[in-house]
């Protein structure tokens, strides 16, 4: 069936640098999978879990902050804020990072950003979801 270059890449770090039989991404307007001889794409991910599998092997998922997916000529490049493999999720953070982040959105004082804490809390919630499939 072949296979594709897939590189998780993040300002710090690049998370995962392989061959793989298909990759799922999350895309701004949904998910969209990924397989050897795609036609050349870019577009822009939220916040989710990218999974792929890799030949012989089971289904790895990675955390993906938001970033960039460009296909081309069978590489999958994903450029993320930040990314980390499920299994190097550390839960204890992200649980403290999101009852920090629930915090300011209930306080209703006039210097917490909302947004941001909106976004901080989201992160939290999706890193604990994909922390489950390690
Ligand atoms: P926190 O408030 O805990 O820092 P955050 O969502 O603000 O969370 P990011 O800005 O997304 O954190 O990431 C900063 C750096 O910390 C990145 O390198 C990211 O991979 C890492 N990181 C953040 N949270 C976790 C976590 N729960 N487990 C492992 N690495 C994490």
């Amino acid at each position: 069936m072949g296979t594709l270059q897939l590189e998780v890449v993040t300002p710090d770090k690049t998370v995962v640098s392989g061959e793989v039989e298909m990759a799922v991404c999350p895309g701004i307007e949904g998910e969209f999978g990924v397989l050897p001889k795609h036609v050349s794409l870019l577009s822009a991910l939220k916040i989710g879990g990218l999974r792929y599998k890799v030949a012989g092997g089971k289904e790895e998922h990675v955390f993906i902050s938001g970033g960039f997916a460009d296909v081309n000529n069978d590489v999958l490049t994903v450029l993320a804020e930040s990314a980390e493999m499920a299994q190097n999720i550390d839960t204890a953070r992200a649980m403290a990072a999101k009852e920090r982040a629930e915090k300011r959105v209930a306080s209703h004082e006039e210097q917490v950003d909302t947004v941001r804490a909106e976004a901080a809390l989201h992160r939290a919630v999706v890193r604990l979801q994909v922390a489950q499939f390690r």
